[in-house]
């Protein structure tokens, strides 16, 4: 289990501080990397389903090195301040094209690493847990995340 044991917060706050939401929509990080506030633990997160009956999205989480975090967060700072606690770095759009060559290949290389640890339902990736699951190796493309977490 990384850092924070996810699955015994549930009804508290996730504990990212400083949340990087490279994909946004719909009022809430879609995708992105996260930090743990209490340990400094990162991860790339990502949506992997939806629970429609009561509009929450299921996050996954693998833990990534913290060079990724920093790099990232290097390479965005340059077209932008980050504001805490969530930060939606500029847009492909606002980014020179050799730039964000660089961008994308470095997200390339972190969504490459680790596998997803935990699943999360929660409102928003700062938000209350409401459900959180471990997942297990080798079959994590295979789960049914509604079913994993008793939705
Ligand atoms: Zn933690």
């Amino acid at each position: 289990m990384p850092c924070c044991d996810l699955t015994n917060l549930v009804g508290q706050k996730m504990p990212f501080g400083k949340v990087m939401a490279i994909e946004y929509g719909e009022g809430r990080p879609v995708a992105g990397l996260a930090k743990c506030e209490r340990h400094g633990t990162c991860f790339r997160f990502q949506q992997l389903d939806y629970h429609a009956l009561d509009d929450t999205p299921i996050y996954g989480f693998a833990t990534i090195s913290e060079d990724y975090y920093v790099a990232l967060l290097k390479y965005y700072q340059k077209y932008g301040r980050p504001r805490w606690p969530v930060w939606v770095p500029a847009t492909r759009e606002q980014i020179p094209i050799t730039q964000y060559e660089s961008i994308v290949q470095l997200e390339d290389t972190i969504w490459a690493h680790g596998r997803i640890e935990l699943v999360v339902a929660a409102r928003n990736v700062t938000g209350a847990v409401v459900r959180a699951a471990a997942v297990v190796p080798n079959n994590w493309h295979q789960q049914d995340w509604v079913n994993l977490l008793s939705l």
